[in-house]
């Protein structure tokens, strides 16, 4: 008798008809002999419909009311789910975040989890019980509702997963698993059957939505091995796990894109010890998230500095960068929103060589322009314009044969 984690996404409880489907399936698996904890999202568009709610009433809603409320969201789809369960004849139980023993720090509407105690969950499940638990929530140890960030149900699953080791955690989803890009921009994309963890992590943290990339942070850290896969079939889907030899020999697994960045360039900057660190420390005050930094050789005394950041932290901005720029006695400061991200991730990266020059080439002869360059180990990532970004993860998936063959 094994011990499954199921997570099932908001597409997968977006109607009653759909709840009525993972409740047959949970039933299924549970007379295959197994002890199954279900843990649910929000059905689809609620916890959006949430946020549109809470800005309707206040242009800054309190965090620690945002999180009562977003919770709401996924407290419905347990109610929901143990009750179709129920009236199919099986026997499931729903509990909240809090009552399947998630703790969390105190940073609403993006809490990391501290300690899990699922008392209720093993006690449950030893009466016989399907456990459905609310994803993305938790509580901190004074009782407060907390929200785990957007997509947290992933991470709720995984941590879930490994608090009563389970012999396995299967993330339901509305794609087959994970693919070598968003099947939704390259409809030729190829469903992955094995990923190293450091690869999904990269391909999440990246724009590739399919998993958050905390749950994947954790499983990593955590050792759980999962797979992604679809609700609406029986397909197999991605395994993700630890790195195994073979998997290197892929140079690149995957293509991601992220759309809705921006870039800003100050020109001019007096080239001495210390004003990179100004320009960063107020932004790091602010709370700003940067992405890529790049700055350019110093020309009689003077640099430019370009860095990238979502187009929604550019709106948090302000116009703190201009002040710290007259600070400091920079030029101009210039703001371009309309940029997007494109990155190519395998971990084969690190024993193969000429990546770069095939992702280059593959978009300088399709006309796309690359404006900055970062790396890492096992990442190539390049900002071009947001308008070209469909067209580019096409360029570079065909580049690195990473096409569905007909
Ligand atoms: P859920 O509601 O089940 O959590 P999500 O919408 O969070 O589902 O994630 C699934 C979606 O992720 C897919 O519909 C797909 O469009 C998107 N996606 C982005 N990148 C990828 C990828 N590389 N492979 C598969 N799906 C991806
Ligand atoms: N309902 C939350 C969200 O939409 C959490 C999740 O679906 O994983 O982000
Ligand atoms: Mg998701």
């Amino acid at each position: 008798m094994a011990l499954i984690v199921q997570k099932y996404g908001g597409t997968s409880v977006g109607t009653p008809e759909r709840i009525l489907n993972v409740a047959r399936r949970v039933i299924a698996s549970q007379q295959e002999g197994n002890s199954i904890v279900v843990v649910v999202s929000a059905m689809s568009g609620v916890t959006d419909g949430l946020i549109k709610l809470a800005r309707d009433v206040s242009s800054q809603p309190t965090e620690r009311e945002m999180d009562v409320l977003l919770a709401t969201g996924e407290q419905t789809t347990i109610a929901l789910t143990a009750m179709a369960i129920n009236g199919l004849g099986g026997k499931a139980v729903s509990l909240t975040g809090a009552q399947a023993g998630i703790i969390t720090n105190g940073i609403h509407t993006k809490a990391k989890i501290s300690n899990i105690a699922p008392r209720q969950v093993r006690q449950y499940l030893k009466e016989g019980f399907v456990c459905i638990v609310a994803g993305f929530q938790g509580q901190t140890l004074e009782g407060r509702i907390t929200t785990l960030g957007r997509g947290g149900s992933d991470l709720t699953a995984i941590a879930i997963a490994a608090a009563v080791k389970a012999d396995m955690c299967e993330i339901y989803t509305d794609v087959d698993g994970v693919y070598t890009c968003d099947p939704r921009v390259v409809p030729n994309a190829r469903k992955i059957d094995v990923i190293a963890y450091d690869e999904l992590l990269e391909m999440a943290s990246s724009g590739s939505k399919v998993m958050q990339s905390r749950s994947v942070e954790f499983a990593k850290k955590f050792k759980v091995p999962f797979e992604v896969r679809s609700s609406f079939n029986t397909n197999r889907g991605t395994i993700v796990k630890e790195e195994s030899i073979g998997l290197e020999n892929v140079v690149v697994r995957g293509v991601s894109i992220e759309r809705k960045q921006a870039k800003v360039t100050i020109t001019n900057v007096p080239d001495k010890p210390g004003t990179a660190s100004r320009i960063f420390t107020a932004l790091s005050e602010a709370n700003v998230i940067i992405d890529v930094i790049v700055q350019n050789v110093s020309v009689s005394g003077s640099t430019d500095i370009s860095f990238t950041l979502s187009a929604d932290e550019l709106e948090k901005l302000g116009n703190l960068i201009d002040r710290v720029a007259a600070e400091i006695g920079a030029g101009q400061v210039t703001k371009k929103s309309g940029i997007a991200k494109l990155s190519v991730v395998g971990i084969g990266m690190r024993s193969h060589s000429g990546v770069a020059a095939t992702l280059f080439e593959s978009l300088g002869h399709g006309g796309v322009n690359i404006q900055m360059i970062s790396t890492s180990e096992i990442k190539i990532a390049v900002i071009i314009d947001e308008a070209q970004i469909e067209l580019a993860a096409k360029l570079a998936h065909t580049a690195f044969g990473l096409d569905r063959v007909s």
